[in-house]
């Protein structure tokens, strides 16, 4: 996992905002006190760092949590909102046939970073060629040439050619059958006006589909200049920051590149042509703050504090087919943690619900926003609707859709789904294999 100590202290701070019982201002001045330390060990730019501090601790103090929702779980929500903004919104890179060209410094791992372009889109079925424009480190046109034969990509070079636009319309004719073709342009130790001047000139000669600027997420705070002057000359679509698996600091990297608002589409994790990452920004973050992987799944699980009596318990329960809404509230008490039943049915084997249902990715984005809201209705009952759930009526369902703030349709969906769980947990009550299988997920 890239940005490592980052991620551990915003867990611990995260443990610490959901373990604690009560919230108030001390608690939130010292929560956005960790924040920033943390964010700025990590080179987040301080500018950024103390906007999104105040503005955390402006949104904690005087925002009201919806309905339902805890102060704790509101905080990690403003914090998980305003963090987001640094990293950018989601913005996939479209997959579609096109020209890239590829500006940036010496070393920042603008070569490599075409080998490995050129095999993820031949994994998507793309076809992938690669143009050596770099006419002046010595030695670039070889790298690239054995780096097509590594991958088994196509290739263009002129080698001894120092014109690189030549090379770039021949290398765009001789490669038109590939759907994409990569142009690796020269870098320099510094942002000199010759370079520039030789990427502007490609850009406006070519007019390539996409620029994309390769940064090394170690250089921090220095990304931002380069990222400016670059921007300026070329108008960059988007960003790489390669070296993502060698620093601790790529939040200098992450937040100057905020900066010039391009969407940083792929990050490069290591020196292998497969060591590349589509950036998905809330994926990122999710995983950045322990809520988005299976390694999480045991961390929120300890956070819970279930002994593995009380899960054993819980998923004899939800197997009995015997639970009212009281059980599964209680149930989704201890396992509805951010993410966890994201995580939970995730690391089931082809993504399979017991029961035999299929849920596919989308489902299980929404299982966690659903498990809110569900909570928010739940806390709406009584008790004796809670342990009698057949008393539900038109009247009571109005009267909870109400309290709730949610929508009678929304009352009816949890029911339905109640319902339908029921039913699911008691066709695969007899099904050994899956509670060892839940077990040991946990
Ligand atoms: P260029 O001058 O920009 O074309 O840079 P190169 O592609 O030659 O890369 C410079 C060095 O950085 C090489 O040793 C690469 O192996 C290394 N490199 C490139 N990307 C990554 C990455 O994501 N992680 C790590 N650890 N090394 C990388």
């Amino acid at each position: 996992m890239v940005l490592d100590n980052l991620s551990e202290s915003l867990k611990s701070i995260m443990r610490k905002i959901s373990g604690s019982s009560f919230i108030d201002k001390d608690t939130i001045k010292e929560v956005t006190k960790e924040i920033q330390r943390a964010l700025l060990k990590a080179d987040v730019n301080v500018k950024l760092v103390l906007k999104l501090t105040n503005t955390v601790q402006e949104r904690a103090l005087n925002e009201k949590p919806p309905a339902g929702m805890t102060a704790q779980d509101y905080i990690i929500r403003v914090i998980y909102e305003e963090l987001l903004k640094i990293l950018g919104t989601d913005s996939n890179f479209d997959l579609k046939p096109q020209t890239i060209m590829l500006v940036g410094l010496y070393g920042n791992g603008k070569t490599t970073t075409a080998g490995k372009l050129a095999r993820l889109f031949m994994k998507k079925g793309l076809s992938t060629g690669l143009i050596a424009a770099d006419v002046h480190r010595p030695g670039a046109f070889e790298q690239l040439q054995q780096i097509s034969g590594d991958v088994n990509c196509g290739f263009y070079g002129e080698k001894g050619e120092k014109n690189a636009l030549k090379i770039v319309r021949n290398g765009i004719k001789e490669l038109a059958d590939f759907k994409i073709k990569i142009i690796d342009t020269s870098g320099r130790d510094s942002l000199d006006q010759e370079l520039i001047d030789e990427v502007h000139e490609i850009k406006e000669k070519i007019n390539p589909d996409t620029v994309l600027f390769v940064i090394d997420a170690t250089l921090g705070q220095q990304a931002g200049p380069q990222a400016k002057t670059l921007h300026d000359a070329v108008n960059i679509d988007g960003v790489i920051i390669t070296k993502m698996d060698g620093t601790g600091k790529a939040g200098g990297a992450l937040s100057a590149v905020a900066d010039i608002q391009s969407p940083v589409y792929f990050i490069g994790t290591g020196e292998h042509m497969d060591d590349i990452q589509i950036f998905n920004p809330k994926k990122f973050l999710s995983r950045l703050l322990g809520m988005g992987d299976i390694d999480a799944l045991m961390e929120v699980v300890k956070e819970t504090n279930i002994t593995e009596e009380e899960a054993e318990a819980s998923l004899d329960k939800l197997m009995s087919g015997k639970f009212d809404l009281k059980d599964m509230y209680d149930v989704w008490e201890k396992f509805a943690k951010p993410g966890l039943l994201k995580k939970f049915f995730g690391a089931l084997p082809l993504g399979k619900m017991p029961g035999g249902n299929k849920l596919d990715e989308s489902q299980l984005d929404q299982a966690d926003e659903k498990l809110r809201l569900y909570r928010v209705i739940l806390d709406s009952m009584t008790f004796y609707e809670l342990e009698n759930p057949d008393v539900l009526n038109a009247k009571r369902i109005k009267r909870i859709a109400a309290g709730s703030g949610q929508g009678e349709k929304n009352v009816r969906q949890l029911l339905k789904e109640y319902n339908a769980m029921k039913k699911n947990m008691k066709s695969i009550k007899k099904n050994r294999n899956f509670k060892k299988m839940l077990k040991t997920q946990l």
